[in-house]
């Protein structure tokens, strides 16, 4: 029996939509029992939206006072403790899972399969290699746990309407005392998060300084999209780290993604892979981004974007 363990991430009492992306992955796979684990100091808010996402029959919380704040280190042992009922343990190929998966496998003695893209069978699924140039299919073995994390651009969230049981859970886990919370600092934008928005807008080198980065957020703002850029925009310090899309920045699957002034290299379109429209405006109409662009503009981006924003009232 293929009994499967999501942990869910979420801030603020909210429930991460990778975690439904997760349930979708988990859901392929014929017969598993899908659960998910809610760690939190009150866990009912997120418990209610885990609940209510279909495919899952069970919503565990573990409500500790320890567990306010997500720590991988504190979680890790929480999450190994209650795999013992499980044969698989999903995240999501979110910044915090890719923190906490290799603890957990390390912990249950085992190796963690990464950004699982399609799930061929219980064991057997397929995955990204070389910044996605080439896909592999993996065979875990099967007398052993799997601890996975889901490329979340690969799926698209379950649907709401279920109705899982919820059942407070407490576990019997030594939490480490060298790592605990301080504080969290993080931008108030009020712009959608780049790695869940719908709409996402990108600055390449073209835009040329920090100061002119604000015609790309003005275009977001307008479009109520999220803020990337391109690795040359984040090196020029044009926009900051946590905007770079593709292979050493975030991987993306937006409905609508704006490349403004990027070129197209392949490290680039690796990030963007699944978006499902791409429109490109690059002043060379032979920019590689127009062999992936669905729409392409052939133009001056200090012109075009001007205009775009104007056509958008
Ligand atoms: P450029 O390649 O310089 O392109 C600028 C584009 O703007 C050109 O096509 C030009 O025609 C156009 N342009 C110029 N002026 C205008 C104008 N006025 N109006 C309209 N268009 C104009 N890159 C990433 O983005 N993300 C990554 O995660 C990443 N990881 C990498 C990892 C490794 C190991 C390596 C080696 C590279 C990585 N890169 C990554 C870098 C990548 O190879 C490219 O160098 C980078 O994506 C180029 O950024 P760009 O398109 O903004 O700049």
């Amino acid at each position: 029996m293929t009994r499967i363990l999501i942990v869910a991430e979420h801030t603020g009492g909210k429930l991460n939509p990778a975690t439904a992306k997760c349930v979708a992955c988990a859901s392929k796979i014929e017969g598993a029992e899908v659960d998910i684990a809610v760690f939190a100091a009150d866990a009912s808010a997120v418990a209610t939206q885990a609940a209510a996402l279909q495919g899952v029959k069970k919503v565990l919380t573990v409500e500790n006072a320890a567990n306010a704040e997500p720590l991988a280190a504190v979680l890790a042992p929480q999450v190994a403790a209650l795999a013992a009922n499980y044969t698989h343990v999903f995240g999501p190929s979110t910044t915090f899972d890719k923190d906490l998966m290799p603890r957990v496998a390390a912990l249950l003695g085992v190796g963690q399969l990464s950004d699982i893209m399609a799930a061929e069978s219980a064991y057997k699924f397929r995955r990204p290699i070389y910044a996605g140039n080439a896909i592999v299919s993996v065979e875990a073995a099967a007398d052993k746990k799997v601890v996975a994390t889901v490329r979340v651009a690969s799926f698209q969230p379950v649907a709401e309407g279920g109705s899982a049981a919820v059942e407070a859970v407490s576990v019997n886990a030594e939490l480490p005392t060298h790592t605990r919370f301080i504080e969290r600092s993080a931008a108030k934008t009020g712009r959608p998060d780049l790695q869940t928005a719908a709409k996402v807008v990108s600055g390449g080198r073209a835009v040329g300084s920090a100061d002119n980065f604000k015609i790309i957020v003005g275009l977001a703002d307008k479009l109520g999209a999220g803020v990337g850029a391109s690795r040359a925009a984040v090196d020029a310090g044009y926009a900051a780290n946590d905007l770079q899309v593709g292979q050493t920045g975030k991987i993306i699957a937006p409905e609508l993604y704006v490349a403004v002034g990027i070129s197209g290299a392949i490290q680039h379109l690796t990030g963007i892979k699944d978006a499902r429209t791409i429109v490109a405006i690059n002043k060379d109409p032979e920019a590689p981004i127009f062999e992936v662009a669905d729409i392409g503009l052939v133009g001056d981006l200090f012109t075009i974007v001007p205009e775009l924003e104007k056509a958008l009232g």
